[in-house]
């Protein structure tokens, strides 16, 4: 049954790993031929080495300090990293398995991790890649391409949260639709490229008179939807002008454009889709009644 003979075959000096046995006092007193082929130590000098001197100083620390206590407690250890010297005191990072029997003598088995440390190098990068990746689009998802604004889509999240700090702070929030008049026009006459170009001067223009806390976006085509948050009527009529008097700057051919505003104060009660609709109602009485003018909603 037993085939002892055969057994005898096989020696620790076939494996393709690190095997040591060090004695109570921690000297190295059997190392397997692969310390030789592999890490270019002669056996001669391994013999008889404390086994801390075969790594490098803070995997000898580590050993002192956590992998002695461990294996005299445990009587195992699995798995710890350290990192090796190999003859010619290269640094090899290796995996340790460690088990002590009940004289203390202890067998060490000990894998080279030179291709899992290149591994793990290759996962944090590609996570690292991974991770800008999804910033960009995360930020493609949220921002116009043309402007640079807010998209409709971001608005819709971060709106509703606004609406809520008012309430709760009972503050008056004031919503701006803007749109463009007779945009259609400076397409028609000048092109579709200097159509971009006011759109991009426009946002731009928002962006500068804005407080930090306000929410701008573009919300269509040529439409722009301001959240100013504490703000009243009073403030969101200063803000207007004040809009009405920037697009005067954005120059095509020898005139300049003009802007409709229609906007809805609230005290943050009502839902967003009823507020944007107030407001759109009272830009289009903006536009019925002769463009270049700012309405409020009643
Ligand atoms: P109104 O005064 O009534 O607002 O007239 P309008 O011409 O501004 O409005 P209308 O809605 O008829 O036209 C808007 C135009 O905006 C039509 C569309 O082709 C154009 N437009 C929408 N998005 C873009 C864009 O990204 N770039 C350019 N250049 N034009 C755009
Ligand atoms: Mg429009
Ligand atoms: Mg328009």
């Amino acid at each position: 049954m037993h085939d002892t003979p055969k057994k005898m075959q096989y020696s620790l000096d076939m494996f393709r790993c690190g095997a040591l046995v060090t004695d109570k006092q921690r000297r190295i007193i059997y190392a397997n031929s692969y310390f030789l082929e592999e890490l270019k130590w002669p056996l001669d000098e391994l013999i008889g080495k404390a086994i801390d001197e075969i790594f490098n100083r803070p995997s000898k620390i580590f050993c002192e300090s956590y992998l002695m206590p461990l294996l005299m407690h445990n009587k195992k250890c699995e798995e710890i990293q350290l990192s090796l010297l190999d003859g010619e005191g290269v640094k090899i990072p290796v995996i340790v398995n460690a088990h002590m029997d009940s004289n203390e003598t202890i067998y060490w088995s000990i894998f080279n991790a030179t291709n899992r440390s290149k591994l793990y190098q290759e996962l944090v990068d590609a996570r690292t890649k991974l991770e800008a990746q999804a910033e960009v689009l995360e930020s493609l998802s949220s921002t116009d391409d043309l402007t640079g604004l807010m998209n409709k889509r971001e608005m819709t999240i971060r709106a509703p949260l606004l609406l809520e700090q008012s309430q709760r702070f009972k503050h008056s929030i004031s919503v701006l639709m803007i749109d463009i008049d007779f945009f259609k026009k400076i397409n028609d006459n000048h092109g579709h490229l200097e159509g971009d170009r006011v759109l991009k001067e426009f946002g731009r223009c928002l962006t500068e008179f804005g407080r930090q806390s306000d929410l701008i976006s573009r919300f269509g085509g040529e439409e722009f939807l301001l959240m100013l948050p504490d703000t009243n009527s009073e403030g969101a009529n200063v803000c207007a002008k004040r809009v009405h008097d920037l697009v005067t700057k954005i120059r095509v051919a020898n005139g300049s454009i003009t802007v409709s505003i229609g906007i809805c104060v609230t005290d943050g009660t009502q839902a967003y889709e009823t507020i944007c609709q107030r407001a759109d109602e009272a830009l289009y009485q903006a536009k019925n009644s002769g463009r270049n003018r700012t309405v409020f909603f009643k």
